[in-house]
């Protein structure tokens, strides 16, 4: 592995890159051998690239692949395979695509990262702009992948960890479980008490969104002797978590949603304040949703709330604009006027100020279906914009635990009906 930069020799940066790739490419299998740090000289890092060649069949350079005049790691990988640099129509296409996107002019420096060496592949950067390069020279392969962390880890999962894990004889399966409604902490203490994990299974678990992925890896000769590692892994945690967990691997929580609706034949429109939109934003993001999603009524100002979601002037009055019974009529008014199976209502605080009292996060979310109301309440954490994006959450899955295909047990004590 050669990490490229004068910020790594200066001490101006930590080789974290190192660090990060030393664990996932023993994971597997393909354990590194040798590491180092060279600056931005297009000699030195030819140089150390074919040390790094004579010690290893791999190597995985990082950095110097931006646009700037100091990124010369593409040059010194040609310079290495014995070949020029050509530009390539694709990649030059895409990056003034994207610069057109956000509307601002292109430097001309930045076409330097459609450059790539001859008989050289580009890997598809999710995030960022300056592809990846796999490059073959002789028997052995050179992966050139960006310094900054996230585009190291997007490219190395996207486009070369399943390369490596085959080359080394391994197949790398993962496995994630979607919950919501509980906090990372309190998933993980819920997965370590039902589950002891084996040596060369990694568990992970990130959370965001509202949403906590609870992911296990493992890397294992073949995809049968994988997935007999992992399946009695996920069967123990997806039982302990309960109905927290609404999905796995691909799955989103509006998608599932829209698939248990679709399953029940039913419909939901939306009511929202705080939101603004999103609710029905993130109902619609997916192909297909017309089938389930009905409409939303967007009530934010108070007055609204009575005349479009027929919210009662009595409620509004007596309780406020952000309360449970606000929330249980905007369901209610969502479901009668949208003439959908159910109705789902958000009402809160988005920030910065409080209103009525209340405090910045309080969010009431109730649904209104064949079945009854029901109703939650949450004080979310964060700025504005995060606790917008945590009450979507938290209202599809409330609509979510009221859709058959859940277990039934709905007797959570952060949820209270008030059928
Ligand atoms: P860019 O297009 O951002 O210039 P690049 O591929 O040219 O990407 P560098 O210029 O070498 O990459 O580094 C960009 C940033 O990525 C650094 O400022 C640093 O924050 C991070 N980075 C680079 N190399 C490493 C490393 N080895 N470990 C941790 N972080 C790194
Ligand atoms: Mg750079």
């Amino acid at each position: 592995m050669v990490a490229v930069g004068d910020e790594l020799l200066l001490g101006d940066i930590v080789n974290g890159n190192a660090a990060w790739l030393g664990a996932q490419l023993a994971a597997v299998g393909a354990p590194v051998v040798h590491s180092c740090m060279v600056g931005d000289d297009v000699d030195r890092i030819a140089a150390a690239l074919r040390r790094a060649l004579e010690d290893a069949d791999v190597v995985v350079v990082t950095g110097g692949l931006g646009p700037t005049s100091d990124d010369v790691t593409r040059e010194a990988v040609a310079a290495v395979a014995g070949v020029g640099l050509v530009r390539d129509p694709l990649l030059e296409d895409a990056l003034r695509a994207t610069f057109e996107a956000y509307a601002v002019a292109m430097p001309a420096a930045v076409l330097r990262q459609a450059d790539v060496p001859v008989g050289a592949t580009a890997l598809d950067n999710p995030v960022g702009t300056a592809p990846g390069l796999r490059v073959e020279v002789g028997e052995r392969l050179v992966f050139a992948l960006p310094g900054p962390p996230h585009e190291l880890a997007a490219i190395f999962h996207g486009s070369v960890l399943a390369e490596l894990a085959a080359r080394s004889g391994a197949v790398v399966l993962t496995r994630t479980l979607h919950c919501a409604g509980r906090g990372e902490s309190a998933v993980a203490e819920l997965v370590e008490q039902a589950i002891k994990v084996p040596g060369g299974v990694a568990l992970a678990y990130l959370a965001g969104g509202g949403v906590v992925r609870v992911r296990l890896t493992t890397v294992a000769p073949t995809h049968a002797e994988a997935d007999d590692v992992l399946a009695p892994l996920v069967a123990a945690a997806a039982d302990v978590l309960g109905e927290a967990v609404f999905g796995r691997d691909l799955d989103t929580l509006a998608g599932v949603v829209l698939r248990r609706l679709r399953a029940a034949g039913a419909t939901v429109g939306v009511a929202e304040s705080l939101t603004g939109g999103l609710l029905g934003a993130a109902l619609t993001a997916l192909p297909g949703s017309s089938t389930a999603f009905r409409g939303g009524l967007l009530v934010y100002a108070t007055d609204l709330k009575a005349t479009l979601a027929g919210v009662p002037a009595s409620v509004l009055a007596e309780h406020g604009a952000v309360s449970a019974q606000t929330a249980v009529a905007l369901a209610t008014g969502a479901r009668e006027r949208l003439g959908a199976t159910y109705g789902l209502g958000v009402t809160g605080v988005a920030g910065p100020d409080s209103q009525e009292g209340r405090p910045v996060g309080t969010v009431h979310v109730a649904v209104c279906g064949p079945g009854g109301v029901s109703h939650r309440e949450a004080r979310l954490p964060g700025t504005r914009d995060r606790v917008r994006l945590l009450a979507v959450t938290l209202a599809l899955d409330l609509l979510r635990r009221q859709l058959p295909g859940d277990t039934q047990a709905r007797s959570s004590t952060s949820t209270s009906s008030t059928r």
